[in-house]
């Protein structure tokens, strides 16, 4: 299937909001490049993204916004994080928060981190496309992993053709750069992407010297801050095949279900994107039953299945 690469006006901007409501992913220009979008609360959608880019890990993805309103509903703001919204948004700044307790943004967004990456763009077709929506949009950008960022609709279709139900086409973008990412979980910002706003405007908002990620290492790794991964409290134990009754088990296809302490499958019909979807959820549940191990059955390692073995073997490791 090739995707349809269609004008951005208001009708195509509508339809595509329908679309993304019903769980399909569409392709939107950002004043920084192409975005491959999908609502951010609907976890299989947020999972075809990963799917659709090749990702052979789960990476956070950005969550779009309008504006502070709703960006508040999804991530803590501290007073000195919304300054910074009020100098640059709508535009290329991404702030990473601590996600609120309440938030339906899909855990597979942040890819099992307490924390949530927002930015509202600067770009007409954008704004209006998260108006349509209805919905925050997890969007990275619109190419596959590895290759460099699309500018062009032509670039989104030849990248990731068929992956998208819709390209909205804006011409080229503008940037040309990625969003400079800033963490703002801690009173002192920290430079973790540099990108199309520089290090030196932040400065002059925040009237002081940004931190820059290499300097921040030991700080965003501390506990309860920018873990690399996430890791259950319970201990993983992969490719299991039998378990024993006060183990939890994470469980993926067709897999028997007998005496366990608790007990849940990723997907029973074997879907991948379904699994994706549920995986870091039902981490945070299986560990929050109790459990001191949890097993963990196979799951093939083709297509997201790769992802996923990725970050149970990232969980089940030793712990640093
Ligand atoms: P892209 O996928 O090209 O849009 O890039 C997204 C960037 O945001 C990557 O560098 C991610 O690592 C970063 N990012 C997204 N969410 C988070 C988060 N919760 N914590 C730290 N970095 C994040
Ligand atoms: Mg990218």
């Amino acid at each position: 299937m090739q995707s349809r690469i269609v004008p951005a006006n208001s009708e195509w901007i509508a339809e595509a909001g329908q679309m993304l409501r019903g769980g399909a992913l569409v392709a939107f220009p950002t004043e920084t490049v192409y975005g491959l979008g999908a609502d951010a609360t609907n976890g299989e959608a947020v999972a075809r993204i990963f799917e659709a880019k090749g990702r052979p890990v789960f990476n956070p993805l950005i969550v779009h916004v309008l504006g502070l309103e709703q960006a508040l509903i999804i991530g803590s703001l501290s007073a000195l994080a919304r300054r910074l919204t009020e100098a640059f948004w709508p535009g290329p700044l991404t702030l990473v928060a601590s996600r609120t307790a309440n938030t339906d943004i899909s855990p597979l967004v942040s890819a099992g981190l307490p924390t949530v990456a927002l930015r509202a763009p600067d770009h007409p077709v954008a704004r209006e496309l998260l108006a349509a929506a209805h919905r925050p949009l997890a969007a990275p950008s619109a190419n596959r992993s590895g290759h460099v960022s699309a500018t062009r609709a032509e670039h989104v279709a030849a990248d990731i053709g068929g992956k998208a139900a819709l390209i909205l086409d804006g011409g080229s973008t503008m940037h040309g750069l990625e969003s400079t990412v800033l963490s703002v979980i801690d009173d002192a910002p920290v430079l973790l992407r540099p990108g199309a706003i520089t290090a030196e405007a932040i400065e002059d908002v925040i009237g002081g010297r940004l931190a820059r990620r290499e300097e921040a290492v030991g700080h965003l790794t501390s506990p309860g801050q920018l873990a690399s991964h996430y890791a259950p409290n319970a201990r993983l134990r992969l490719n299991a095949y039998d378990w024993q009754p006060d183990e939890a088990v994470l469980a993926f296809g067709p897999v028997a279900e007998k005496r366990a302490h608790a007990f849940i499958n990723l997907s029973e019909s074997g879907d991948l994107i379904e699994a994706a979807a549920n995986l870091f959820a039902a981490l945070r549940a299986l560990d929050a039953s109790g459990a001191a191990s949890i097993a963990a059955t196979p799951v093939p390692p083709t297509g997201l299945g790769e992802a996923i073995n990725d970050r149970l073997r990232r969980a089940a490791a030793p712990r640093g």
